[in-house]
């Protein structure tokens, strides 16, 4: 689409910033961005444009971006074509997860498509998957470059340290062991992502290099506030993680926006919610792009009936969504008519739900949550209590995030992908009823609801961190 003239015949930079900002790929990525973009055009006024790359990998994402075009036509789009810019991923990285091998693509093609869509911005906002490379096209165009890290402070802290781990660990030396962040805490070796531990992994690659590009940033922006990780934002602020990093606005939790139907759910389980009593539902997903093994989707059923409570189940069956074509039943084994015997108590759906609407309905009472950092997000502003069964990834140390902030409760020894271990049905059956149980937890998930919304409040660290970043954008700095 073209730029945006009205804007580009303003007096001067102080009228209104121009801010473009650069997704990469997968919801985890889309819906903070969404939700930043909203802020930035409808609470702060400014002059909004979202790069989407199309096709998109998952519909999800392509149902979201159209939706969210309906409901806020001031975020424009910019659509970018990634077909102009093909590499053959399945032999260089033969088997990768799709999601990162997207990553790969933007990050080779940024500087030639990005160059263009920067003319006249006062800042770029970069996904953080694709920050050492958009930031040196953006300073060659005089541009700001922010990086925004779509998971917790705590995941940012190990990311601007880990280079300097690896380094400090010499030449010859494998493997990762425990790393203990200064300023912050000790990350065991069992909670680093596990993709880290090979250090030719496409992921690895992509960490290391958009660790070691943070200090070249104008700023890094983090969906995470204060009072739920307040020492990795003080040691990040404070210089302590990594010396050099530029300034740090904490700017979460940002609230989820409205965006009407996103098509292809199947909405019975709004009517169903809220024929259900206050807080007695068991919420269960495990995000939008990993399925379980077949054998713990089987315990895990087990398990749920054989907890007592009411639940609504999410299930995956594929890495993306487009590849989920079987049937439910097949999915969970259901060999011995599971879904007949929790008929009305429990709903299993393998479509999309609007998950920041479940936590806030009043009959969801616990989140088992692989612990995405957005799911860690909803949870937070909605005062659920999290049941944490992190899977893969930067999961493990959410968790930790989450259970430190008294937001809920995680198992550890709970196995996650790479793992052997499957988790019993009676384990899982066991933890959720004391969860379920628990008061305390309830309260202190409240209390977590609380400093959430104080946060993003008029006047709260995270309200006042993202006005901070936008007078800088103003002023094109
Ligand atoms: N989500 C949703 N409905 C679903 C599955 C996921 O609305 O059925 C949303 C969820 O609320 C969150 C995002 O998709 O905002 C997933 O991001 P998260 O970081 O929690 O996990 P990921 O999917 O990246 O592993
Ligand atoms: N991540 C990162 N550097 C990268 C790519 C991802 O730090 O180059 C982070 C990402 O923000 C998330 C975690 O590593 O915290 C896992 O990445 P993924 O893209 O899988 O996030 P997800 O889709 O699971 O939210």
């Amino acid at each position: 689409s073209p730029p945006n003239s009205a804007s580009g015949d303003c007096p001067g930079p102080a009228a209104t910033p121009r801010i473009v900002l650069f997704p990469s790929a997968g919801m985890g990525h889309l819906v903070p961005f969404t939700r930043l973009a909203v802020a930035l055009s409808a609470g702060h006024r400014c002059d909004v444009s979202l790069v989407t790359a199309l096709p998109t990998v998952s519909s999800a994402e392509s149902r979201h971006i159209a939706a969210l075009s309906a409901a806020f036509p001031a975020v424009r789009r910019t659509d970018m074509d990634l077909r102009l810019a093909p590499f053959d991923a399945s032999s260089e990285f033969p088997g990768a997860d799709p999601f990162y091998v997207r990553y790969e693509a933007l990050r080779r093609s940024a500087t030639l498509l990005l160059a263009p869509l920067l003319a006249g911005a006062s800042a770029l906002v970069a996904d953080i998957a694709l920050a050492s490379v958009a930031i040196p096209v953006a300073r060659e165009l005089h541009v700001p470059c922010y990086v925004f890290f779509t998971a917790s402070a705590t995941m940012l802290s190990l990311k601007a340290y880990f280079p300097a781990y690896l380094d400090a660990r010499g030449a010859g030396q494998h493997g990762v062991g425990d790393v203990d962040v200064p300023g912050v805490y000790c990350i065991p070796s069992s909670s680093v992502p596990q993709a880290l531990h090979d250090p030719d992994d496409i992921f690895t690659r992509q960490f290391v290099a958009n660790g070691r590009a943070l200090v070249a940033a104008n700023g890094l922006l983090v969906n995470a506030f204060e009072a739920m990780e307040p020492e990795p934002v003080a040691a990040l602020h404070g210089g302590a993680v990594v010396a050099g990093l530029p300034p740090v606005f904490a700017v979460g939790p940002l609230m989820p926006v409205k965006l009407g139907e996103t098509g292809e759910e199947q909405g019975n389980y709004r009517a169903w919610l809220d024929a259900q009593p206050t807080r007695s539902v068991v919420y269960v997903s495990f995000g939008s792009r990993k399925a379980l093994a077949r054998d713990q989707i089987k315990e895990l059923a087990a398990g749920l009936e054989a907890c007592g409570h009411r639940f609504l189940w999410v299930v995956k069956g594929a890495v993306v969504d487009r590849d989920d074509a079987g049937e439910l039943n097949d999915l969970i084994g259901d060999d011995e008519g599971f879904l007949q015997r929790v008929q009305g108590r429990g709903l299993v759906t393998k479509s999309w739900v609007e998950q920041d609407e479940v936590l806030r309905h009043p009959a969801v009472g616990l989140f088992v949550s692989h612990c995405g950092w957005n799911s860690v997000t909803e949870a937070a502003s909605s005062g659920v209590p999290v049941l944490a069964w992190p899977r893969f990834a930067d999961q493990r140390v959410n968790a930790r995030v989450a259970a430190r902030a008294g937001l809920g409760v995680w198992v550890e020894r709970w196995s996650w992908e790479g793992e052997e271990a499957v988790v019993t049905a009676e384990e899982i059956a066991e933890q959720v009823a004391a969860a379920m149980g628990d008061e305390a937890v309830a309260e202190k998930a409240a209390s977590v609801r609380e400093a959430a919304a104080r946060a993003v409040a008029d006047g709260g660290t995270s309200h006042r961190s993202l006005a901070e970043f936008v007078r800088r954008c103003r002023g094109g700095t």
